[in-house]
């Protein structure tokens, strides 16, 4: 089969690799019908995480189950399914408490050996262990272009909704309209339906997020304390959501958020660091929420209900649908920002 390869810093290769088969009694085939390149990926492709030459890649995918193991009771083959991007045991303690993100034998896939050596979404079949729990069954009013961010970004977002936990009457700003970002607005509006600012400065995210219900503010022209303090009273956005994953965001979502107020933090973070005053958190009452990886298998029934209900479509935010043998042009659009989600169709 074809599945897209990391070829050293800064380059994908998409070669032949071996067909993937059942290697232990809980694992399914999926046939992949789509791919998405993440945000995460191109940390990848700099290099940031430790990824040798001719590793598979890809984390985002939803496909067609082909074979089972014969411990499969879940899914059967010909099954339309969303695969989990983080894959879990299903049953350790984590698991069993919502939080399967940080189960005992956690792995992603795609990630090297870092993410425990899994094969790569990005191909054209994918193994994936514990099959039980780790894919969801896609109903048939949900296409494969909706489908793709339910194993990672759209759950993501009713995640990042959650820990955000606002009330109607809040102001949520979300600093960031990448896919997270974006996604964390859509989870927003489908569930606590606070009034929204959407913080960027590109353009066509900036768009994106208004078309989806927040209100724009384009950082380059308007300086984000300042819009947000004069939105609320002078008081700050009751949450602010870092989406980013840079420490000026995470310090600007500090300057952001009112006396009492809650920081999300979903945005990924590896090495980097800041420096806190903790007399500053302290007297202002500050609630701190670090997201962590998502733990999807506790809601992603809440975003396929979403997609089929209607109340959110993370399709716009598609801007570029290639063929697999097109990675490395999809991961230079992305990484040069010039499109807002890119899906590779196999
Ligand atoms: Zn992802
Ligand atoms: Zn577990």
């Amino acid at each position: 089969m074809r599945g897209v390869v990391f070829d050293g810093a800064g380059r994908v290769r998409v070669v032949d690799l071996p067909d993937p088969t059942v290697e232990a009694p809980g694992d399914a085939i999926v046939r992949v019908t789509r791919a998405g390149i993440c945000g995460s990926d191109l940390h990848l492709l700099h290099g940031k995480a430790p990824l040798e030459v001719g590793e598979p890649m890809g984390h985002e995918a939803t496909g067609v189950v082909e074979t089972v193991g014969p411990d499969v009771r879940g899914v059967r083959e010909g099954d339309r399914v969303a695969v989990a991007f983080n894959v879990a045991c299903g049953h350790c303690w984590f698991c069993e408490h919502g939080q399967s993100a940080l189960c005992d034998d956690d792995a992603i896939f795609g990630y090297g050996i870092f993410g425990g050596a899994l094969p790569g979404a990005q191909a054209e079949r994918l193994r994936v262990p514990n099959a039980d729990v780790n894919l969801l069954r896609i109903p048939d009013a949900v296409d494969d272009d909706a489908a793709v961010f339910v194993g990672d970004v759209l759950t993501t977002g009713f995640y990042a909704a959650a820990l955000a936990d606002p009330r109607p009457e809040d102001a949520v700003a979300v600093l960031g309209c990448g896919p997270v970002g974006h996604c964390t607005i859509l989870g927003l509006r489908a569930t606590g339906r606070p009034t929204v600012y959407a913080l960027d400065r590109d353009a066509d995210r900036l768009a994106l997020a208004e078309k989806a219900g927040a209100i724009p503010i384009d950082v380059d022209r308007r300086n984000a304390v300042t819009a947000l303090a004069e939105a609320t009273d002078g008081r700050g956005a009751d949450v602010v959501i870092d989406a980013v994953g840079h420490p000026e965001a995470f310090e600007g979502a500090i300057d952001a958020v009112r006396r009492g107020g809650t920081v999300v933090v979903v945005g990924v973070y590896s090495s980097e660091t800041t420096e806190l005053q903790l007399g500053a958190y302290w007297a202002r009452a500050l609630t701190l929420r670090f997201a962590g990886l998502t733990p999807v298998l506790a809601w992603w029934d809440r975003a396929v209900s979403s997609l089929e209900n209607g109340s959110v479509d993370p399709r716009p935010l598609i801007s570029h649908r290639l063929p697999l043998e097109d990675a490395a042009e999809g991961y230079a659009l992305f990484d040069r920002r010039e499109a807002t989600k890119v899906v590779l169709a196999p």
